[in-house]
């Protein structure tokens, strides 16, 4: 009864939901189209600027949405977006644009960030901007019918949109994914049930290796108990050969947090190895890589090239993953130190030194802020820093030691201009200047965008 009335009262709600003709003035830094309302900017998903639409407008307490109903004028960037998920899924923001103008997007919104410190490189792009993401992340739930569906959460809700294909994932991980659901069936497996917290299988994680061609397979699941385990994985091995290590995570949370903290491996080695500018690295299950391997390569060689290293040079590699950067550029320079928080990736990244005979290179667990400040203390050395940190950005103790370390370069990499800009106001204020900046599109179809900065001291 009280849900058959909340729902008249949404119907009744939505009826009174106004519709306006509007103008897109300009675009934010998601992608969204901007309009205004009685004189205050909103925000609309799928609208591009110079667009005229017709929109339905939601008045909430504190705030005004609006959704495109139809466009009336389209822009010349606007396309048919390729995927049949675009406009519920959430997890690409751009498809409606054609790629050429997602780059001018990007390199607006970069310009608009870091214009002020110097002139802006036109963006790397991808030549083929599909397929590309090698780490795959699906959520286990069932449809209306009661069906097995798998996908992703649909933004800002913990409503799974089933997804069989995703044009930006390595079309493999989709195919092993739509198995391992037919799988279920056959072996009796339910999925996770986030509201009843019942359930076995939570999401489905799949790593791909690009050139190596090796893919892990990692099972989340509620429970330790594994039903008919050895028969399930013997059957999914058989369809798919291809896979080379298959991990089990229990992860018995109450929570919307993926990975449980234990890890069991199943099948082959628990971690997948990849090649990436001519060395090869150890990837597992929790520790970072690059999503888009054919753009990392660029990404890189443009970071290492900006540097130009010398043979005396003594690197610093901050917030360092597994080790790529350091590795990838230790036969140019006489010494490098790798730092990194996370305790898998740096194991990875010890064994990776190790896999590659690489000698000159030390890592070391730690937050990069204060191993920074423990060199700066000791008074170390140091010629070049790289940094990539999340997309939190740096912290002040690690730009404050860096001023103390006093490198002649810093070539930042960062997938977030928002939290670059503030941490390069805080440098060229304390004795640095830019002198590059470089986009990279290392997410095509999403409004995400990477960028590296050399800087240089004054
Ligand atoms: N340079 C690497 C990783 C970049 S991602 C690559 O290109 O592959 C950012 C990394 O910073 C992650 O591995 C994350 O674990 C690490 N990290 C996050 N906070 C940190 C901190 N406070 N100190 C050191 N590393 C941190």
């Amino acid at each position: 009864m009280k849900k058959n009335k909340k729902k008249k009262k949404n119907r009744k709600k939505r009826k009174s939901n106004k519709k306006l003709k509007v103008d897109c003035i300009s675009t934010d830094r998601q992608g969204k189209g901007i309009i205004k309302i009685n004189k205050k900017k909103v925000s609309v998903p799928n609208l591009i600027e110079g667009e005229k639409a017709l929109v339905e407008v939601r008045k909430k307490r504190n705030y005004t949405t609006a959704r495109v109903k139809n466009i009336e004028k389209k822009s010349k960037d606007r396309i048919v977006p390729k995927c049949p998920h675009f406009h519920q899924c959430g997890g690409c923001h751009l498809q409606h644009m054609k790629y050429e103008a997602q780059a001018k997007f990007k390199e607006k919104i970069v310009k608009e960030l870091l214009g002020k410190y110097g002139k802006i490189n036109e963006i790397i792009t991808m030549d083929k901007p599909y397929d590309y993401r090698n780490k795959i992340h699906s959520t286990l739930s069932r449809g209306k019918g009661g069906e097995i569906v798998s996908g992703i959460y649909q933004q800002y809700s913990h409503k799974v949109v089933a997804i069989d294909r995703c044009i930006i994932q390595d079309p493999r991980a989709d195919r092993i994914i739509k198995s391992i659901r037919k799988l279920m069936k056959s072996f009796k497996l339910r999925p996770y049930d986030e509201d009843s917290k019942k359930g076995f299988l939570r999401h489905i994680l799949v790593k791909t290796g690009y050139l190596s061609g090796e893919i892990m397979v990692a099972l989340v699941v509620s429970s330790k108990i594994f039903p008919s385990k050895k028969k399930f994985i013997k059957a999914l091995l058989k369809k798919h050969p291809e896979i080379t290590t298959i991990v089990m995570n229990i992860n018995n949370r109450k929570t919307s947090v993926v990975l449980g903290k234990v890890e069991k491996v199943l099948y082959g080695k628990g971690f997948i190895e990849d090649t990436l500018c001519g060395c090869i690295f150890q990837i597992s299950l929790k520790s970072f890589y690059q999503v888009n391997p054919v753009q990392t390569e660029k990404l890189y060689n443009k970071a290492i090239d900006m540097a130009k290293l010398d043979t005396n040079d003594v690197v610093l590699d901050a917030y360092c993953g597994i080790g790529t950067i350091s590795l990838i550029l230790s036969d140019k320079v006489k010494k490098v130190i790798g730092v990194e928080l996370n305790q898998d990736a740096v194991k990875d990244a010890i064994k990776n030194a190790k896999r590659n005979k690489i000698k000159n290179v030390r890592f070391y667990q730690s937050d990069a802020g204060k191993f920074m400040v423990r060199m700066a203390n000791r008074k170390e050395q140091v010629d070049t820093v790289f940094m990539d940190p999340p997309r939190s950005g740096s912290t002040e103790k690690f730009l404050h030691s860096i001023v103390k370390l006093n490198p002649k370069k810093v070539i930042y990499i960062s997938c977030n201009p928002v939290t670059q800009e503030r941490d390069l106001k805080y440098l060229t204020k304390h004795g640095y200047k830019v002198k590059e900046i470089q986009p990279v599109d290392m997410f095509p179809h999403t409004y995400h965008v990477e960028t590296v900065v050399l800087i240089e001291k004054k």
